[in-house]
């Protein structure tokens, strides 16, 4: 493995699951020392285990990404651990309620703009502080194709990946010239924990969507993810890429 992120430091939100232990994994791999962020500590405390074993070097940190001042902290929990900041990746997610605009209570629309689209602004604004003191970094925020398409069902969830990519987009141009770099990811339907309250049926019916005849892998993302990251993206800065199988060529 090319340990192209040798020397540079990560920072992963919701990364003791799903992509985000694929994207943390990746980068420990690749010589990144790695701050794995979660709101489950014991997951994440597991995670850098995982990877300390392997020969890579993390630490944990726990956090809410729908709160400024826990963002902050864990912000600062990493330039105080490994020195600065190089890299980040705004994964954390959650799918929320399924139900019509009509029916879906405000309740349930604030929490999936809280954790799904409040959060990016949050972790970009500390992020960025960091990277302009080191003269640039990369940053990749996880969409999903649902931040170009809908899905029925999921009008907080779909608005909010939406806000993710005119967010990434907006920061890309404003910091272009400092070097900081701003994409976002758009995963079709992976396999992942996030999935799992999806009942058999419906799963089938999700994999039917992928033209690939089946649902992503976290690695798939991952890998992606890490392109957008390295030197090897140094001009690639604004825009979104999919990941998803053909589910958004149709
Ligand atoms: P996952 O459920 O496997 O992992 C999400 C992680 O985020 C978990 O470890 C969880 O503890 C953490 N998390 C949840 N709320 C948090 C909070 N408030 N603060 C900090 N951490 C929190 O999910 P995943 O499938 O790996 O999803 C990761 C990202 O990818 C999400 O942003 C999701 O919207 C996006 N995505 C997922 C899919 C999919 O089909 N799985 C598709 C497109 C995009």
């Amino acid at each position: 493995m090319t340990k192209d992120f040798a020397g540079k430091v990560a920072f992963v939100t919701g990364a003791a699951s799903g992509i985000g232990e694929a994207v943390a994994k990746q980068l420990a791999a690749r010589g990144a020392k790695v701050v794995v962020a979660d709101l489950k500590l014991d997951a994440a405390q597991k995670l850098v285990e995982t990877i300390k074993s392997a020969g890579g070097e993390a630490a944990a940190v726990a956090v809410d990404v729908g709160q400024i001042d826990q963002v902050e902290k864990a912000v600062k929990f990493t330039v105080d651990t490994y020195g600065k900041l190089d890299v980040a990746v705004n994964n954390a997610g959650i799918g929320g309620d399924a139900a019509p605009l009509g029916d879906y209570t405000f309740e349930g629309w604030h929490k999936v703009i809280d954790i799904n689209l409040n959060s990016v602004f949050y972790s970009m604004k500390y992020e960025i502080a960091e990277m302009l003191k080191i003269g640039g970094g990369a940053i990749v925020n996880m969409a999903s194709i649902l931040g170009s398409v809908a899905f029925p069902n999921a009008p907080a969830y779909v608005a909010a990946k939406h806000g993710v990519v005119g967010m990434t987009k907006s920061a890309a141009l404003d910091y272009a010239k400092k070097g900081i770099r701003v994409t976002a990811v758009g995963p079709g339907f992976i396999d992942t924990p996030l999935l799992a309250a999806v009942p058999k049926e419906a799963y089938d019916g999700l994999t039917s969507l992928h033209p690939i005849g089946r649902l992503g892998k976290s690695e798939e993302v991952a890998a992606l993810t890490l392109f957008l990251l390295s030197d090897a993206a140094s001009n690639i800065t604004g825009s979104y890429h999919l990941v998803d199988g053909a589910y958004t060529a149709q």
